[in-house]
């Protein structure tokens, strides 16, 4: 059978995660909900959290942290996190975006986890508390390994970003063959900052190219103290698939994906419109 129980604190959620194999959070439940409906979870607690830090933004400064249970529509409704409206805007449509949690998306099965992608290419840490104690910060690389490897990490209280320098250096693209709302093909997010018109510290992340989000580091390295011309981008595009492992599914085939990948990242690169 299965159980629902209300949390009053961050603490106690992760005290029960931690303690309770069967227990699972519920952040938005676009996912574990329709796992209920569905009949494939159908034992344990299903937890929600009602500590108000849950769904704290703070997003004003240079350092942004954004409570795991922030939603895409509070993303959206945000001014100071414009550049990050992209990646919130391409999550499913309006009644989706009401309820999907960032904390969700990082859990999120490929070809799911667009938003995921856009920090990861803002290498964003993951806060993580297991137990009782405190969070600590995890590279979200980090864990989207151990999510990989089946690790389950405990609650995830928030996530924190350093905000993009420059708005335009961050770019995101998500490849649906049904707009607007369709699933991926593949998301490709890119942070390219810039000192005296060479990038420095190019961060480049894909969805859908790998079973969890991953970077892309032969484009990282392909743009290294590069300034953006025909030249580097051809470099970055020839270097698009190291480390891809697309799957196929019903949106794309493995080869499909692999075909169109340096496509759209020399698209992404050069700026074009849509
Ligand atoms: C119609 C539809 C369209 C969709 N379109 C997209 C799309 O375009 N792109 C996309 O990326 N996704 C899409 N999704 C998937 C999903 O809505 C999003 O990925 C969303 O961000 C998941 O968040 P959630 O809060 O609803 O997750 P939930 O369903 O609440 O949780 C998902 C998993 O994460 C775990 N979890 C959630 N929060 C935490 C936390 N803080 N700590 C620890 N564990 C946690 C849960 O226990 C569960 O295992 C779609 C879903 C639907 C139903």
């Amino acid at each position: 059978m299965l159980g629902l129980r209300s949390c009053a604190t961050l603490a106690e959620a992760a005290g029960i995660l931690s303690g309770d194999r069967q227990a699972v959070l519920v952040g938005g439940g676009t996912l574990v909900m329709r796992d209920v409906n569905e009949g494939r979870l159908t034992e344990g607690t299903l937890l929600r959290v009602t500590d108000p830090a849950f769904r704290q933004l703070n997003a004003s400064g240079g350092r942004i942290e954004l409570g795991a249970g922030v939603t895409m529509a509070q993303v959206l409704a945000s001014r100071d996190l414009a550049f990050l409206h992209p990646a919130a805007r391409a999550i499913g449509g309006p009644a989706v975006r009401n309820m999907a949690t960032i904390g969700g998306n990082l859990f999120a099965e490929t070809p799911y986890g667009d938003f995921t992608v856009a920090l990861l290419a803002l290498d964003a840490q993951v806060v993580v508390q297991a137990g009782y104690g405190t969070g600590r910060g995890v590279p979200l690389e980090e864990f989207l390994a151990g999510r990989e490897r089946g690790t389950l990490p405990g609650l995830i209280t928030g996530v924190q970003v350093s905000r993009p320098a420059n708005p335009a250096d961050f770019r995101f693209r998500k490849i649906s063959r049904v707009k607007p709302k369709g699933i991926a093909v593949m998301s490709i997010a890119a942070h390219l900052p810039a000192q005296g018109g060479r990038i420095m510290q190019a961060r480049v992340a894909y969805g859908a190219m790998a079973p969890v989000p991953v970077r892309a580091r032969g484009v990282e390295r392909a743009l290294e103290g590069k300034t953006l011309d025909a030249a580097a981008i051809q470099a970055a595009q020839q270097a698009a698939l190291e480390g891809c492992r697309p799957a196929t599914d019903a949106i794309a085939s493995e080869w499909y994906r692999r075909e169109v990948l340096p496509v759209h990242l020399g698209r992404l690169l050069a700026g074009e419109a849509r």
